[in-house]
């Protein structure tokens, strides 16, 4: 397995061949390892990046605090038979700060954007540049951050970057928690919580299906999860093509949430059809 930290290295080896890349911020999990062998399977070559991305922190997020393992993960990776991993540093990808940056459409202002202004303008910054230097056939990201891979979407086709962006379901433990590297931060008891936020997730889904109003449903779910210690941000019903509101539910349908349960943010959502 190639390991390149230089970008020009990393697009000469790129050059020409038929590659499914996975990009990622590292500690990774089963989460990110089906993405990678979705880009093995679908591809001549695989491609991941192990990149933590300043961009897209905000002044009071993890960014400091963010977890990390290269050699497990240079591990893992190879084991799944990827070929190369892209792992620049900060500044060889911002080798004169954040001058010139993309400022994400707006599938990026709802939801994820009203609480993490600027947050998708750096992960656009981020995969355009990471786009260019690995020159992908084909892109993979994970359901879990859904409206991430709208944006990407949006982008690819709005600055016709000839990339195939290719959305995979969300991996989960046992429970019906969402694998995120951010998982270590829970306390114990923290853990045991945790998966009450998919089960408010299900239940929604269940509730919108049956005809309940999404504003009750929302309302309802707000209200649970508040009860068992989590600080809720947003808990949505959108249109999973608009993220926009909806009144009535119809086609397919996105639930998403974000919430906090002490210090650690979870974000989680479920897609279907009604
Ligand atoms: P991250 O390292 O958190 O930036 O994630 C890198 C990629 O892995 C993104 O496309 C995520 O959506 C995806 N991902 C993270 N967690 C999961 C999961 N539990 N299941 C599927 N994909 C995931």
């Amino acid at each position: 397995m190639w390991v390149f930290k230089q970008s020009n290295q990393m697009s000469a080896w790129a050059h020409g061949k038929n590659s499914g890349f996975v990009p990622t911020m590292g500690f990774l999990h089963e989460g990110h390892l089906s993405l990678v062998r979705r880009a093995k399977n679908e591809n001549d070559v695989a491609v991941a990046s192990i990149f933590v991305n300043p961009a897209q922190f905000g002044p009071a997020e993890d960014f400091d605090a963010y977890p990390h393992d290269l050699d497990r993960d240079l591990n893992m990776l190879e084991k799944e038979g990827v070929d190369a991993v892209f792992t620049p540093s900060v500044q060889e990808l911002y080798p004169n700060g954040p001058e010139i940056t993309v400022r994400a459409g707006p599938l990026s202002l709802p939801l994820e954007g009203q609480f993490r202004p600027g947050h998708f303008d750096g992960v656009c910054t981020v995969v355009k540049k990471l786009f260019d230097v690995v020159q992908p056939e084909t892109a993979y990201f994970g359901q879990k951050d859904f409206q991430q891979f709208l944006v990407i979407q949006e982008m690819v086709q709005s600055m016709k970057l000839g990339v195939n962006v290719v959305v995979c379901p969300t991996i989960r433990e046992i429970d019906g928690l969402a694998k995120s590297s951010r998982n270590v931060y829970f306390s114990n008891q923290e853990r045991k919580k945790a998966p009450l936020l998919y089960s408010a997730l299900r239940e929604a889904e269940k509730k919108l299906v049956q005809g309940k109003k999404p504003r009750h449903v929302e309302n309802e779910a707000k209200l649970f999860l508040e009860e068992n210690g989590f600080r809720v941000q947003y808990f949505r019903v959108a249109s999973a093509e608009t993220l926009e509101p909806v009144s009535k539910p119809e086609g397919r349908v996105l639930v998403a949430a974000a919430a906090f349960l002490g210090k650690t943010r979870l974000v989680d959502n479920v897609v279907f059809v009604v």
